[in-house]
């Protein structure tokens, strides 16, 4: 048991990525809401051991940011986004996708 949640199938939808998983619960989020969450750590910073955060400079952010050329599942519980400026180091999870669809 896992629990994370399996993606069984995704599209996009105008600006929003619909995701469907396995356990048939589904999630809508728009692509401009998915980037402002990007979890990777030069989005999101990097905490040490003490919970310090580590973090650049915010990334400017132009209209290319909040658009997408394609994306790729990750084994069974992600999905990484290549975003138009060139961005691809977030990984979504199934998890994380539900979390942020409302
Ligand atoms: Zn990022």
């Amino acid at each position: 048991m896992t629990d994370n949640l399996a993606i069984e199938n995704y599209e996009i939808v105008n600006d929003i990525l619909l995701v469907s998983f396995t356990d048939k619960s589904d999630a809508m989020i728009p692509l401009r809401a998915l980037r402002e969450k990007c979890p990777c750590a030069a989005c999101q910073g990097e905490k040490d051991a003490l919970g310090n955060i580590y973090k650049g400079p915010d990334p400017v952010l132009t209209e290319n940011s909040f658009q997408i050329n394609g994306i790729k599942t990750v084994g069974y519980y992600g999905l990484q986004l290549f975003w138009k400026d060139g961005h691809d180091t977030g990984i979504f999870t199934g998890k994380l996708l539900k979390r942020l669809s409302n």
